[in-house]
């Protein structure tokens, strides 16, 4: 059975190309819940398919013009051709799709010219990766149109690869991986040494997730993300020089970085120890949670968020503020930072039925202190991408 999104998106679909769509895939976008900057060092990561999700329609055309449009966004059908798909427009939504196009076909693989719609009720550019969400869909949309069939982690890896060479942006596959094998009321731990998820934890009932974005936009993100980068990497090298079995910062635990604390530049080690806590962070999270101890998890998220404000330096002000209220507010176990930070979304634990409560006054408070006027949405761990099979 549809769903209310899915039906708006049939009958936008019927009303531009006066026919019904074959049928509809479904991908969700996906929250850092713990593990922060802890990637690139080959860490751990604990994330969560959000239930909020892009949803992508297609029915197969003929000839060599496909046609696309994004309900509430680009209503009107937008056409790109078959024949030309590696020429792009810089900044054009429609390269995400193209992109997946493009590596479904080096691949080897063939497919031909469609109709498509897409429709989300996922906030874009905020942190939830409506970009994964868009490439997952497309490409299971793809797959049942045309006959063709990925393993799920050769689909991750086509979203990915539309996103760095496509589109020229430089992500692992935390994005598409939570997108894929999110599971209902489960966290996803991924692995990036050997790049791969390790499984499902689940979460214990009673508790949402609410997401509060500070509406704060950093301009140098990207020389910041740099230099924290180079500070990790910078440590590794000088720890390895006497421990041969290091590789990253993924390789050390706390107790072996204390040995090194008067050895390494007091910033590097700064940033080493909130990558070093972290994984060790994501694994106590992983136990606590299989433990059903809830309330330890929630102090791990404060822990987080303390070690970004003090030793990675990846906050702000507003995000820390952020933060405050969330220690001060009944019904919150824990929040943080999410993601890359200086700025962006914050994440909050809240007991399901302080859930509506707390989201009123987080953003009347935040308003008071910093005049800003933000939105708070509520998150639940659903399920992973998916397509019904082919009529
Ligand atoms: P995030 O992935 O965090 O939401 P990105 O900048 O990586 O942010 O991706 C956002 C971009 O993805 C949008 O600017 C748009 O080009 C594209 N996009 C995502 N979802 C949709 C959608 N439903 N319709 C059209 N374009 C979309
Ligand atoms: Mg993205």
């Amino acid at each position: 059975m549809k769903t209310e999104i899915e039906r708006k998106l049939a009958a936008d679909f019927e009303s531009s190309y006066g026919k019904e769509p074959l049928l509809i895939a479904r991908a969700p976008g996906r929250l850092e819940i713990l593990g922060n900057h802890t990637d690139y060092n080959e860490g751990f990561v604990l994330s969560a398919a959000v239930e909020q999700s892009t949803f992508f329609a297609i029915s197969p055309s003929k000839g060599d013009i496909c046609r696309i449009f994004s309900s509430g966004w680009k209503d009107k059908p937008e056409e790109f051709s078959i024949s030309t798909l590696e020429e792009k427009t810089p900044g054009d939504w429609k390269n995400y799709v193209k992109g997946v196009l493009c590596e479904i076909r080096r691949r080897g693989f063939q497919f031909g010219s469609f109709d498509a719609g897409v429709i989300s009720d996922l906030p874009l550019s905020s942190g939830m990766s409506s970009s994964a969400a868009l490439e997952i869909s497309a490409c299971l949309a793809f797959e049942k149109a045309f006959g063709l069939d990925f393993s799920p982690v050769e689909r991750a890896k086509i979203g990915q690869a539309s996103e760095n060479k496509y589109i020229g942006v430089k992500t692992g596959l935390l994005d598409q991986f939570s997108s894929i094998f999110g599971k209902k009321d489960s966290l996803i731990l991924c692995d990036f040494r050997e790049n791969k998820v390790l499984r499902n934890v689940s979460i214990p009932q009673g508790y949402s997730i609410i997401v509060v974005n500070s509406m704060i936009k950093h301009d140098l993100v990207d020389s910041d993300y740099n230099t924290r980068r180079k500070s990790c990497e910078r440590a590794a090298a000088e720890i390895a020089k006497f421990a041969k079995n290091v590789r990253t910062l993924r390789d050390v635990d706390s107790k072996f970085l204390e040995e090194f604390r008067g050895k390494l530049h007091i910033v590097d080690y700064r940033r080493a120890r909130h990558i070093v806590e972290e994984n060790e962070r994501v694994l106590s999270a992983v136990s606590y949670l299989e433990k059903g101890d809830i309330l330890s998890f929630g102090k791990l998220l404060f822990d987080s968020h303390e070690s970004s404000r003090i030793n990675f330096e990846n906050s702000c002000p507003e995000l820390d503020y952020l933060i405050e209220i969330a220690h001060s507010l009944p019904g919150c176990i824990g929040a943080r930072l999410s993601g890359g930070g200086f700025g962006g979304i914050s994440i909050h634990l809240v007991k399901d039925d302080e859930a509506g409560k707390y989201a009123r006054r987080i953003q009347a408070a935040y308003l008071l202190k910093t005049g800003i006027k933000t939105d708070a949405l509520l998150c639940r761990a659903g399920g992973g991408a998916e397509c019904a099979e082919k009529k």
